[in-house]
C-alpha cells in the first residue's frame, strides 16, 4: 500500500511520497484560481487534462536535452517526479505583451517583442508574489550567479522550444511561467520542475487570437474546458 499523505497541497496540485528514495507524486486537481486565489472555482476534469498536456510538454522537453523533474505520467491525475528543492521565484517569459506587464507598465495588450523578456516573481501569496530583479535574487540567497545563469539559459531555450511545438499547432506561445528545483539526489543538478500547461502559459489561437488559457477563466471568456481540450487535442493529446 503506498503512502498517501499529503506532503504539500497547493492552489492547483499536491504532492505525496513516492515509491523509491528521492521521488515524490504530483497530483493535478481541478481547483482554478486566479489574482491570488481572489477568484476560484472547480472545473471537474481540469487535473486531467493539465497533467496529460504538461506530461506531453515535459516529455518534449526531455527529448530536446532539457533536464525536468518529469518521470512518467502513472495515470489520469498523477505523475512520477523527481525530489527536489524547488528554487521560491516564479520565472516568467513573455513573447508579447499581456496580463500583469500591460497593467502595470501601461502597456498595451499584444505587442510583439523583439527579444524573449525574462521576469523573476518572488513566490510569497502574502506579498503578492512581487517582482524582483537578478539582482534581488542573489543577494537573498535565493539562487547563486552560477544558478541563475543556467536558468536564465535554459528558460530562452524552453521558450524556443515551445513556440516552435506550438506555432506547428497553430498557437502562438504568448508567455507563460516556470519553475525550477534543485536534483534532492544531486543538489548541484538544476531541474524544470512544477508543470507547463494552459494554466501557467498564454496561448492564443493564431488565426483569431482566441484565447486557449487560463485568462478564459479570470477573465469570464467562455468554457475554460474547451479551451483546455482544444489545446490537447492540437497536440494530438488522446486521454
Ligand atoms: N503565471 C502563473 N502563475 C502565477 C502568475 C503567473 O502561472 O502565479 C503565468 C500566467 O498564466 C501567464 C504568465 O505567467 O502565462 C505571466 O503572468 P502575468 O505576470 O501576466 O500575471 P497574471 O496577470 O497572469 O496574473
Amino acid at each position: 500500500m503506498r503512502s498517501s499523505k499529503t506532503l504539500y497541497e497547493g492552489k492547483a496540485k499536491k504532492i505525496i511520497k513516492g515509491p523509491k528514495k528521492n521521488t515524490l507524486i504530483q497530483i493535478f486537481k481541478d481547483d482554478a484560481t486566479a489574482y491570488n486565489k481572489k477568484k476560484h472555482k472547480i472545473f471537474k476534469g481540469k487535473g486531467v487534462l493539465n497533467n496529460h498536456i504538461s506530461a506531453y510538454i515535459m516529455h518534449y522537453l526531455k527529448s530536446k536535452r532539457i533536464p525536468t523533474h518529469f518521470e512518467e505520467k502513472l495515470n489520469d491525475r498523477e505523475q512520477l517526479i523527481k525530489k527536489c528543492e524547488i528554487i521560491p521565484i516564479e520565472f516568467v517569459v513573455r513573447n508579447i505583451t499581456a496580463g500583469s506587464i500591460a497593467k502595470k507598465l501601461g502597456i498595451k495588450e499584444g505587442l510583439k517583442l523583439k527579444k524573449p523578456l525574462l521576469e523573476y516573481y518572488y513566490k510569497e501569496d502574502s506579498l503578492d508574489d512581487p517582482m524582483i530583479s537578478r539582482d534581488h535574487l542573489i543577494t537573498f540567497g535565493w539562487a547563486t550567479n552560477s544558478e541563475l545563469k543556467k536558468i536564465d539559459k535554459m528558460s530562452l531555450q524552453i521558450n524556443k522550444h515551445l513556440r516552435n511545438l506550438f506555432l506547428k499547432k497553430n498557437i502562438i506561445l504568448v508567455d507563460f511561467k516556470i519553475e525550477f528545483g534543485r536534483l534532492s539526489s544531486n543538489p548541484k543538478k538544476i531541474v524544470l520542475a512544477d508543470e507547463i500547461s494552459p494554466d501557467s502559459c498564454r496561448l492564443w489561437d493564431k488565426k483569431t487570437n482566441k484565447k486557449l488559457d487560463k485568462d478564459v477563466f479570470r477573465r469570464n471568456l467562455g468554457s475554460l474546458l474547451s479551451a483546455y481540450e482544444e489545446v490537447a487535442s492540437r497536440l494530438g493529446i488522446v486521454h
